[in-house]
């Protein structure tokens, strides 16, 4: 378990006052068919503004994906960039600074990671997926078909012409 709580009150009233952190926080994060169960990183430029604290930050995580089409799987990195205000008197559902000058960076990294998550994955852009009837990867070999030659209506004009 990791942590991306900082402490911001120095840089509180000194507006264009600055100062990059980086943290790691665990995530398990489930987005259609991929899931991540490891350490996310998270690098971010805290500035002082008027208002309090913008934080803009990359987050990256490795993510387990499953193709949507021939059931693939393969691990790979999955990263965003976000930007996120956080205020001492927060209204909505604005990030808050809390009364001891902390900001908590998690739930935005949480956020931000799980709308990067592809919920439709593909292994390859235009993967071929699987033969329905036979399970058969169609991106190793095209599948000749079931039953179109042997039991349809063309086996009969087949066996007519002996092809
Ligand atoms: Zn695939
Ligand atoms: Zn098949």
């Amino acid at each position: 378990m990791g942590d991306l709580r900082f402490q911001v009150s120095d840089l509180l009233g000194h507006p264009g006052s600055h100062r990059d952190v980086h943290g790691e926080v665990k995530l398990f994060l489930k987005v259609g068919e991929t899931t991540t169960r490891s350490s996310s990183a998270t690098f971010a430029h805290l500035t002082a503004v008027g208002e309090g604290i913008l934080a803009e930050g990359w987050s990256g995580i490795m993510a387990d994906h499953v193709c949507v089409r021939c059931l693939r799987e393969w691990e790979g990195p999955v990263e965003t960039q976000w930007s996120e205000l956080f205020v001492r008197h927060p209204d909505g559902d604005q990030n808050a600074i809390a009364s001891d000058g902390v900001i908590d960076l998690e739930g935005v990294v949480h956020d931000e990671l799980s709308l990067a998550l592809p919920a439709d994955p593909l292994c390859r852009p235009h993967c071929a997926g699987i033969c329905p009837e036979c399970g058969a990867d169609l991106n190793d070999a095209p599948c000749e078909g079931h039953g179109d030659l042997s039991e349809g209506p063309f086996a009969a004009l087949k066996q007519l012409f002996g092809s």
